[in-house]
């Protein structure tokens, strides 16, 4: 059968139906997608050694000759050993097999192998243990660099390379050069056969970073021209111009002094605004450091011309407390800040609706209700998207499009996160915005103490809490799960794990142990995503009254709560956050007067997980967290899965290609700019390649 780039993978020798639809899983379907399937990783197999010559301590390559029959024992029910003692001019290796009895068979004495794996040194013995092995004189995985690709239950290593070789061989000459040959040309790209190639099956190592290059800078290349054409899109044309007012004015509402970067960055909004270009701004500030005043501030310019702000939340609870600490805030000044979110009554929303669309409402707050096309607006002038990695690219797009209904201008867009984003990511996500940094915290912090604890000190942590409230504070305890069992609550990856671990704590059995046998004497009460918005809402604000002492909750209380008396935090099962999401949990206390605690109870026992734990005891850098968090995780993880809307990024590790992610937006750029729309025909297939990456983000290419 010949292989062409559409064959079906099911017609592959050796694939199956039940294979087919494992490899169904990986994303693979069609001969097409092996060729971008690409390796995580590579053995070196190319040298091979001789017995006494072989380096110990790594997987290497041995040639010997079977000196025996190999001897099958049976140890035990389940444990069989094949043995056999193999020999070269001058040594001897002793090879063991575990349950692998066919090897018995499979090797015969006095033919030549190549052995795959670890030589050991016991004495003067040498010994190899489980190794890979095929006949000298016919290789395949021997002698030779081999790709080690990302696998699923049920398809092996050994499968996968048999299906690349195939498809590499059949179709890599195929494969469409999409990259313009004067972009190839002048950042000295390899072409896109070799790069396939050599990807998979790289002669050597060098050949393989030429063709990693070549795929990386394409997929920075397309990803760039995609956000550069979605940028280009929302218009650098003309916006609002919000007249700046006196700052005083608004100092003179707050109850404290804004800090020195608070200044800055609300003079750098000011000069966006009043700039008659819509702004397009990030404010990245660690957990604490007051955005809100911030966004305040930029409300309160907007509010001054006439116009209206819509502020994003992630979730219900935060839209309330920024409405009720908006609220508070702003009304003095005369602005009328209201409520949207999905808890309100039908007769509720319908009035909060009509007031916002008569443009009485000067600053509307409420979570994703807030695109429904059903809520109009009179004046938009100004959206403020808050812990903005919960919102996609295609999120903002729609916001924007919405002040287009009142035959406005397009709006300002302020986009708050607390999630310090290493550098190169901030060039991808927000490669579309101007970034302002908050990096002072306001004064009289005490930084929070962090503690790694393993189960077994369960106790003494349950000692803690006691003796905490009985100073008067109060505590969270976070869980990973809302209860054994329960289908997904849009809590994504969270819930795989549960289901497979049944150790994880989950939220209301959990509440209710703690209520009925640990704390009897204490006020225990839980939150969770799946609660009603209304019994939320009510467990929030009594937990802020400080009516409860202990509140159990999953992530909801992730972003922006603000409950300053809460001056301890326990995270259940540790291990199955991300350190980005752990210092955002700790961002949860530290925020009064108190010296404040967050204790990481794990039963893991694994070095890393460990290591990836102490990383937070020992710092409180939000940036330094989020490098480690990439380098560990991957940028694919980086924000769970999928939420900023951006495509997945197969090859680019971010954490070490500034340098090659800059060339490729700079050629991006140029290339947009003698073609806006990639109409010209030699600019065709990048717009085809531009489309199918971001065909999951709707609203960007319509
Ligand atoms: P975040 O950046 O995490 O959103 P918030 O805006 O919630 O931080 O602010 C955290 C806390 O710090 C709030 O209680 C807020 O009132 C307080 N705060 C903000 N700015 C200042 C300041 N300049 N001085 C003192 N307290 C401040
Ligand atoms: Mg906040």
């Amino acid at each position: 059968m010949a292989i062409t780039l559409d064959t079906p993978l099911d017609q592959f020798p050796g694939v199956g139906e039940a294979r087919a639809k494992k490899l169904e899983k990986l994303g693979l379907t069609r001969c097409a997608q092996l060729l971008t399937y690409f390796p995580r990783d590579y053995e070196d197999r190319r040298e091979i050694y001789s017995i006494r010559s072989a380096p110990l301590g790594r997987k290497v390559c041995v040639r010997a000759m079977a000196a025996e029959h190999p001897r099958l024992a049976r140890i035990r029910r389940g444990l069989e050993l094949v043995q056999l003692r193999v020999v070269d001019q001058a040594g001897a290796l002793h090879l063991t097999f575990f349950n692998q009895s066919y090897v018995e068979r499979a090797l015969r004495a006095g033919e030549e192998y190549i052995f795959f794996g670890m030589v050991e040194e016991h004495g003067s013995r040498r010994a190899m243990v489980n190794p890979i092995f095929e006949p000298a004189d016919r290789r395949n995985t021997t002698g030779r660099i081999i790709p080690v690709y990302p696998l699923t239950a049920g398809i092996s290593n050994h499968l996968m390379l048999s299906l690349t070789q195939r498809a590499v061989e059949a179709c890599a000459g195929s494969a469409q050069e999409t990259l313009p040959p004067s972009i190839r040309l002048e950042h000295g790209l390899a072409q896109a056969e070799f790069a396939y190639r050599n990807i998979h099956f790289p002669d050597t190592f060098q050949a393989l970073e030429l063709a990693r290059q070549r795929l990386t800078f394409e997929e920075l290349f397309y990803l760039s021209a995609g956000l550069t054409m979605l940028k280009t899109r929302r218009g650098g044309g003309s916006g609002q111009a919000v007249p700046s007012r006196p700052q005083n004015d608004f100092l003179a509402l707050l109850p404290f002094p804004p800090t020195g970067a608070q200044l800055r960055v609300m003079e750098e909004i000011a000069g966006d605004m009043a700039s008659g270009r819509p702004m397009n701004r990030l404010v990245q500030g660690d957990v604490g450091s007051g955005k809100t005043v911030v966004a305040a501030f930029a409300a309160w310019l907007a509010a001054g011309a006439g116009c209206q702000t819509a502020l994003m939340a992630p979730t219900e609870v935060l839209a309330e407390q920024h409405w009720r600490s908006l609220s508070a805030l702003l009304r003095p000044a005369g602005i009328w800040v209201g409520l949207l979110t999905g808890g309100l009554t039908q007769k509720e929303k319908r009035e909060t609706r009509k007031a916002l669309a008569a443009g009485e409402i000067d600053l509307i707050i409420g979570t994703h209700a807030l695109i429904s096309p059903q809520v109009e607006f009179r004046r938009l002038a100004l959206i403020v998207a808050d812990e903005q990695h919960r919102f996609g690219v295609a999120q903002r797009a729609a916001l924007a499009g919405k002040s287009e209904q009142g035959g406005m201008p397009p709006p300002h867009v302020l986009v708050m996160s607390a999630t310090p984003i290493p550098r190169t990511l901030a060039l991808i996500i927000y490669g579309d915005l101007d970034v302002s940094i908050i990096d002072q915290l306001p004064p009289g912090r005490t930084p929070v103490e962090t503690y790694v604890v393993h189960e077994d000190k369960r106790q003494r942590m349950y000692n803690f809490v006691r003796r905490l409230v009985g100073e008067g504070r109060q505590a969270y305890i976070i869980c990973p799960a809302v209860e054994e069992k329960a289908e997904d609550g849009g809590q994504g990856g969270q819930w795989a794990q549960a289901e497979a671990r049944p150790d994880l704590k989950a939220v209301t059995t959990y509440a209710e142990t703690l209520r009925t046998q640990v704390f009897p004497d204490l006020r225990v009460a839980f939150l969770h995503g799946k609660m009603r918005p209304r019994e939320k809402e009510a467990v929030m604000s009594s937990f802020a009254a400080g009516e409860i002492d202990v509140l159990v909750s999953t992530t909801v209380v992730e972003v922006g709560v603000d409950v300053p008396n809460a001056a301890l935090i326990v995270v259940e099962n540790a291990e199955c956050f991300g350190l980005s999401q752990l210092h955002q949990l700790r961002g949860r206390v530290g925020r009064g007067k108190h010296q404040s605690y967050c204790v990481l109870i794990t039963n893991t026992r694994s070095p890393d997980s460990l290591a990836r734990l102490r990383t937070l005891a020992s710092t409180t850098d939000g940036f330094r967290i989020a490098e480690e968090d990439l380098k560990l995780r991957g940028p694919g993880d980086f924000f769970g899965s999928r939420q900023h809307g951006l495509p997945q990024l197969a090859l680019a590790d971010l954490s070490g290609d500034l340098r090659l992610l800059q060339e490729a937006q700079a050629a991006a750029r140029s290339l947009l700019q003698s073609d806006p729309g990639l109409t010209r025909p030699e600019n065709r297939p990048v717009l085809e390649r531009v489309r199918r990456l971001f065909a999951d983000t709707p609203d960007i290419f319509n």
